[in-house]
């Protein structure tokens, strides 16, 4: 007769994260997640020191038919394994290094001449950024559009998000911006009358058309389709708030921000260089607040794969978000905002 290993190891990419009320599994590699029982965490927890039998006679063997059961729908959803070499599979480590001063900056504009955006182009470019949001609110002339488009081009930048105002450009003209700037990864028209996705004629790229109006501050909103399963996220997310970390963001009137919609502000483009004001104490405070250490989040199963980018407070001593995301991890329930 076979002996059965005695250990059993998730694998490293599968991590149990308890909640408040909900504690979750998450499969990072495969994006996918499994609400799990929070004594199952507290088992999972014990298996990392200890072999099956021991984890059972810790719990005083009142759980070993619910234990076996789990790990074997764990191994048969090639979460996890059992094992007599436990040593050989060490535990993910949560390490996050990045040597960029910013990686993502998100520029807003209107149709008013507020700011310089070449200038502020050419400033994230010096800074290495490597991701643009262009929020353009309102209509602005196709080649004023086409000249912030071409100052990207020759510069360090490896993807742009770029959201147009419905109706100030053809959709051939749409086709042939996203044609021309390989790097815009994502083209959303906002503020459409309906919603629609619009293919390009090669490959597999698309234009989509949104009905919501993208406005000035916008805030950002939280539901569970944009939570991110991501190891490199979830490493950040420990020693990081993952939603402001390693970001600049210019709003339509030229205000340096950690983000549009926060009513803090850290100088202005016209008047102060972005790589001074990012390289701040001030500016960077809030990056190193990881939710770990924000009221609410700490108790949440999402705190790892949520990016809310409200501005933070403290408030007796603690941080907390100003904004509600919507989910309450002590009843587990979502309500709409
Ligand atoms: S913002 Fe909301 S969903 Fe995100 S971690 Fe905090 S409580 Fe959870």
């Amino acid at each position: 007769m076979i002996k059965p290993l005695p250990y059993f190891r998730l694998f490293s990419s599968c991590i149990a994260v308890q909640g408040n009320q909900n504690s979750l599994l998450f499969d990072l590699e495969r994006k996918e997640s499994y609400d799990i029982p929070e004594l199952l965490c507290g088992v999972l927890a014990q298996l990392e020191e200890r072999t099956i039998p021991e984890t059972k006679a810790h719990f005083e063997h009142q759980y070993d038919e619910g234990i076996d059961a789990y790990l074997q729908e764990f191994e048969k959803l090639e979460l996890g394994f059992f094992t007599d070499e436990p040593e050989a599979f060490p535990k993910l480590e949560m390490i996050w290094e990045d040597a960029l001063a910013i990686q993502t900056a998100i520029i807003e504009i209107d149709d008013s001449d507020a700011y310089d955006v070449l200038s502020v182009l050419d400033q994230l470019d010096h800074l290495a950024c490597a991701a643009l949001q262009l929020r353009i609110l309102k209509a602005i002339p196709l080649q004023v559009l086409q000249s912030f488009l071409a100052a990207t081009q020759a510069s360090r930048l490896r993807s742009i998000e770029l959201f147009l105002p419905d109706g100030a450009y053809s959709e051939s003209e749409l086709i042939a911006l996203k044609e021309v700037h390989q790097r815009i990864a994502l083209l959303v028209v906002h503020s459409s009358p309906q919603q629609k996705v619009v293919d390009l004629p090669e490959g597999e790229d698309k234009i989509f058309f949104v009905q919501k109006e993208l406005t000035a501050a916008a805030k950002d909103y939280v539901s569970p389709d944009n939570f991110v399963l991501d190891v490199k996220l979830f490493s950040e997310a420990h020693h990081y708030n993952v939603a402001l970390n390693r970001k600049v963001s210019i709003d339509h009137k030229g205000f340096i921000k950690n983000y549009p919609s926060h009513e803090k502000t850290y100088g202005q483009v016209s008047t102060n260089k972005i790589a001074e004001m990012v390289q701040s104490t001030a500016f960077q405070e809030k990056w190193l607040i990881p939710n770990d250490q924000i009221i609410k989040c700490q108790d949440c199963p999402h705190r790892y794969t949520c990016s809310f980018n409200s501005d933070l407070k403290v408030e007796e001593n603690k941080w907390t978000k100003i904004d509600d995301c919507g989910f309450d991890p002590y009843t587990n329930q979502w309500k709409k905002i």
